[in-house]
């Protein structure tokens, strides 16, 4: 595949020492615009009526002061120890997928990264396969790290990084992880990883330990340059 990159093209991301490329699932390998994500907050803000009887304004002030406080509804429901978790996640990720198209470009763009792919994701495993599925990379990735792999254990928790890198025996150094949310960046950019924002946030954020930013992942990965030689 001839790119800019591969002629050197100075504006290019720099990803020549990766060996490790970790991704996040939604919002990540697709685009807000699927409507998919909207469509399980939907299925949040249902669940969390049906459990407190509250109305919808109230429920997503819930959901707000959940977030906030734990990092996500998830995690504020586990915290909270009378949730039936396996029922919630059924429930909000019971959601149409026709959005989501087989993505060529994306596919090209995973293909010519050296090394192990691997995602990293707070949604069940039934999910993401749904989604690999559809965007038809199911193949790309050697493993899906998510919410019950790290025993429920979510980003942007340090330990989810932590358990993700003992799960997988990761030299942190040589990992690029990729993410639609800032904050969920912070604990990888911490053990080493070159954090990459994707998506909406990339526009606005200004965070340090952001390495490079990019509002749709499948150029940026056609467009960096990477490792030519093959991995010891
Ligand atoms: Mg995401």
């Amino acid at each position: 595949m001839s790119t800019k990159a591969d002629l050197g093209d100075p504006g290019a991301a720099d990803l020549t020492h990766v060996e490790t490329w970790i991704f996040d699932l939604d919002e990540t390998l697709y685009d807000r615009q699927s409507g998919v994500l909207s469509e399980m907050e939907g299925r949040i803000e249902t669940y969390l009526m049906q459990q407190t009887g509250e109305d919808q304004p109230a429920v997503a002030l819930l959901r707000e002061n959940m977030r906030h406080q734990y990092g996500s509804t998830l995690a504020a429901l586990l915290a909270s120890g009378g949730a039936d978790v396996e029922a919630y996640l059924a429930h909000v990720h019971d959601v149409p997928l026709d959005s989501l198209k087989p993505d060529l470009l994306l596919r090209a763009g995973l293909d010519r990264l050296p090394g192990r792919r691997l995602i990293h994701t707070n949604a069940p495993g039934f999910h993401a396969e749904r989604v690999l599925e559809a965007l038809g990379i199911a193949d790309m990735f050697e493993s899906v790290f998510h919410c019950a792999a790290a025993d429920y254990v979510l980003k942007p928790h340090k330990e989810a990084s932590d358990r993700m890198v003992a799960a997988y025996d990761l030299a942190p150094a040589v990992c690029a992880f990729f993410e639609d949310r800032e904050a969920n960046l912070a604990p990888a950019a911490a053990l080493g990883m070159t954090a990459i924002l994707v998506g909406d946030q990339a526009k606005t954020s200004t965070a340090d330990f952001i390495r490079y930013r990019t509002p749709a992942l499948a150029p940026f990965l056609l467009s960096a340059r990477v490792r030519k030689e093959p991995i010891p």
